[in-house]
C-alpha cells in the first residue's frame, strides 16, 4: 500500500504566544503540498492559539496522561487536549520514558485513551546508545514496540510509529541509513504480526536530528514514511526544507 509521507514537528518545551506566527507561516507554506501530511505538536498552553492561528492545519499535543481523569496535578488528559483542538498526540517520547519513568504499559494506555477520543497517535520507540553498542537494538525496539502497541482493532487507522534512537535526539548524530532501514523493516514486521493486514496503513517515521541537509537521504531510505522533528521544527525557515524534501 502506498502511504503518504508524514512530517510532524515536536516543539517540546519551547514556544509562547510570540512564536505562534511561525505556526501560521508553516501552515501557509504547507497549503500547496500534494503528497505530504504535516503536523505540529506544540505545548498544551499553545494548542488553542495554534489552532486559531492555523485553521485547517493539524495541531497535536506532545503527551496525554494514561488515566482519563483524576487527581493528577499538572497533567492533561486526552479529552482535554482534544477539547483544546489537538487532532493527534505523541505518546512514549524517550524524554518521558527515560526522564519520567513511563512504562510500555503507560504508553499503551495513553495511546488507547487518545484513539478512543478520536485522535491520531504518534507512538515513539527507540534504543539507548548502550543498547545499540551491545548489538541489541533491533530486539530491544521490537519488544518495546510490541508491549506499547494499543490492543484495539481500530488502532492501525490512527497510528504512526516514530523510531527515534535516543542517542540521535538533539545531538546532531543521525543513525546510518542501513540501520534505519533494518529497524524500520523490523518494526514493519512487528506491526504485521500484531495487526495483520491493517499494518499497511501505519506510517513509520524516523526521528533524531533530522534537518534540511539530511532529510532527503532519510526519506529515500527503504521503509521510511516521514519524520518526527524536534529542534528543526521551531521555525518555518528550518522546518520547510524538511517538509519539501518529503514532497
Ligand atoms: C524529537 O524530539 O522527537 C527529536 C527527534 O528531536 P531532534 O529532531 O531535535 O533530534
Amino acid at each position: 500500500m502506498a502511504r503518504r509521507m508524514f512530517v510532524a514537528g515536536n516543539w517540546k518545551m519551547h514556544g509562547t504566544r510570540a512564536d505562534v506566527g511561525q505556526i501560521t507561516a508553516i501552515s501557509i507554506d504547507c497549503e500547496t503540498l500534494k503528497q505530504t501530511d504535516v503536523a505540529l505538536c506544540v505545548p498544551s498552553t499553545l494548542i488553542t492559539r495554534a489552532v486559531a492561528a492555523a485553521p485547517g492545519f493539524t495541531i497535536g499535543a506532545q503527551d496525554v496522561h494514561h488515566e482519563s481523569k483524576g487527581a493528577f496535578t499538572g497533567s492533561v488528559s486526552a479529552e482535554m487536549v482534544r477539547d483544546a483542538g489537538a487532532k493527534l498526540t505523541i505518546v512514549g517520547h524517550s524524554e518521558r520514558r527515560e526522564g519520567l519513568g513511563e512504562t510500555n504499559e503507560d504508553v499503551r494506555a495513553k495511546a488507547e485513551l487518545a484513539i478512543n477520543m478520536g485522535m491520531r497517535v504518534i507512538l515513539c520507540v527507540g534504543e539507548s546508545l548502550k543498547v545499540r553498542e551491545t548489538g541489541q537494538a533491533l530486539r530491544h525496539v521490537e519488544e518495546q514496540l510490541k508491549a506499547s502497541l494499543p490492543d484495539m482493532v481500530t488502532a492501525p487507522l490512527h497510528l504512526s510509529i516514530a523510531y527515534e534512537p535516543i542517542w540521535a535526539i538533539g545531538t546532531g548524530k543521525v543513525a546510518e541509513v542501513g540501520d534505519i532501514a533494518a529497524m524500520h523493516n523490523r518494526i514493519r514486521n512487528a506491526l504485521e504480526q500484531t495487526y495483520g493486514e491493517g499494518h499497511s496503513s501505519i506510517r513509520i517515521l524516523y526521528g533524531g536530528s533530522v534537518k534540511g541537509s539530511n532529510a532527503r537521504e532519510i526519506f529515500t531510505t527503504e521503509g521510511v514514511d516521514g519524520a518526527l522533528v524536534g529542534g528543526a521544527s521551531l521555525t518555518a525557515e528550518d522546518f520547510m526544507p524538511i517538509v519539501e524534501a518529503a514532497e
